[in-house]
């Protein structure tokens, strides 16, 4: 059987999806502090649009939420960062699991 081709979206059209993820993000950081819920579902959103025009995550968005359980992450707050063997560590308090990111 031959291997399902993908295409990659339009130019446009994923320029506009960057752009949703970024401000669903921005929104995400805004509602924390009031309903954690809430921002919860918007990185749930747009990790959707992500996937759906496999855009990869910047590091920048990538370290903003929980790979885990995909909770919205608050340093301090819902998660703790820890700074061990050349890598950043990020502890979720929701799921207790771990995430690495070497530091460059
Ligand atoms: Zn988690």
């Amino acid at each position: 059987m031959p291997k399902k081709r993908y295409h990659k979206k339009p130019a446009q059209q994923l320029t506009i999806a960057k752009k949703r993820i970024e401000f669903l993000f921005k929104l995400a950081k805004e509602h924390f502090k009031e309903d954690s819920r809430l921002s919860d579902k918007y990185v749930k959103q747009a990790r959707r649009i992500a996937m759906k025009y496999k855009i990869k995550l910047p590091f920048f968005l990538k370290k903003r939420f929980c790979k885990h359980c995909h909770k919205y992450l608050a340093p301090g707050v819902n998660c703790r960062v820890r700074i061990h063997k050349h890598r950043v560590i990020y502890y979720c308090f929701g799921c207790k699991h771990y995430m690495r990111h070497p530091v460059k």
